[in-house]
């Protein structure tokens, strides 16, 4: 387990949660702009035509919202969503009945879309462009194949990496989203959100203490004000204030920046054992103990948002903010 701010879901409880918390329509979805205005205008075009939107392809690091986007695509076309993920799906059987099953307009979301195998990605082509299947019937010199049409729906895919799709899957979205980490401002909005629903009070500068240490992503942010309020339960009357966020968060040795330990030791490792880098990805993951997919798509992305590391030809680089973030005394490198 990767602690309190690890960005993947924790587990069928955190799940529960969060699905009691999650805004159901483009109007309560805070952030994201970009991605909501086209979202807004595809949909009300497709309404208009009495057609399924476009399918979606929506890319970035965990806890950022995609799959409360593809509920909320669902909701808005006034639509059923149905919900799979890449490993589940095994065989080539396992898609061809979810297909069927689908009614006109509905939402297909597959989470981590990029790890569908082969076989049953080769079903999905057809399906997508022409709402038909193709499957093989019998065995041997009788085998045929036969079509079966499909009601129109839309896929939602998800991936942490828009890389790791193969060209022909890639090419079949019409809309690809990338997804952003959060600013302060609207984590604060999403964490006073979220309270309101959990019956508990806090103040704006509360909000924004846990904001902050949210490490840009909603699901942390949302994690986070729960265990602060226990706290605040506790020790401040279930009043949620800057202060008390502040001491209940420093007691669950959460860093002030929102870094969780990965994030710590693979900084300390650049600065420590690589003198700052550049350091290759592999030797990184090596001397770190994670795979090297996981700091490509889940820890490197924010660092490099926060401007604490850089990705350079030769491999990541600890910039000055990061041996600042640990009081230390940068080094006079030229970088170029
Ligand atoms: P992902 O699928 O990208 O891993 P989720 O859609 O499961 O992320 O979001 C994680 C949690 O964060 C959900 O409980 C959801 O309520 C909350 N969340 C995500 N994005 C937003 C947003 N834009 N506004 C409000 N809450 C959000």
């Amino acid at each position: 387990s990767r602690g309190i701010i690890s960005p993947e879901r924790h587990n069928t409880k955190e799940e529960s949660i969060e699905r009691a918390l999650r805004p159901k329509y483009l109007k309560d979805y805070t952030g994201q702009d970009k991605v909501c205005e086209q979202l807004t205008i595809f949909i009300a075009a497709a309404q208009k035509r009495q057609e399924p939107l476009d399918h979606v392809l929506l890319f970035g690091p965990p806890g950022l919202g995609k799959t409360t986007l593809a509920h909320i695509i669902a909701n808005e076309m006034g639509s059923q969503m149905r919900q799979t993920s890449g490993p589940v799906l095994e065989k080539p059987g396992d898609l061809v009945s979810l297909l069927t099953n689908l009614q006109t307009n509905d939402v297909l979301f597959i989470d981590e879309i990029h790890r569908l195998s082969p076989v049953v990605e080769e079903i999905l082509y057809p399906a997508l462009e022409d709402f038909q299947i193709d499957i093989m019937i019998g065995d041997g010199p009788a085998a045929r194949s036969i079509k079966i049409d499909l009601q129109p729906f839309t896929l939602v895919g998800a991936t942490t990496r828009a890389g790791m799709l193969t060209n022909p899957l890639r090419d079949r979205f019409g809309i690809i989203s990338r997804l952003e980490f959060y600013s302060t401002e609207h984590l604060a909005k999403i964490v006073t959100r979220s309270a309101g629903l959990l019956h508990c009070e806090i103040t704006p500068e509360g909000a924004t203490e846990i904001a902050r240490r949210s490490r840009g992503t909603p699901r942390i942010a949302n994690r986070l004000l729960r265990r602060v309020r226990d706290y605040a339960e506790v020790k401040n009357n279930g009043i949620i204030s800057d202060t008390c966020a502040a001491d209940a968060l420093s007691m669950l040795e959460v860093d002030p920046h929102g870094l969780d330990l990965m994030d710590r030791k693979l900084l300390e490792t650049i600065i420590h054992k690589f003198d700052g880098g550049p350091v290759g990805v592999d030797n990184l993951a090596a001397a770190i103990g994670e795979e090297s997919d996981t700091i490509e798509e889940v820890i490197e992305p924010y660092l490099i948002q926060r401007g604490l590391i850089q990705r350079t030809p030769r491999g990541r680089i600890a910039t000055q903010s990061a041996w600042l973030h640990f009081e230390l005394i940068p080094p006079k490198k030229d970088i170029h």
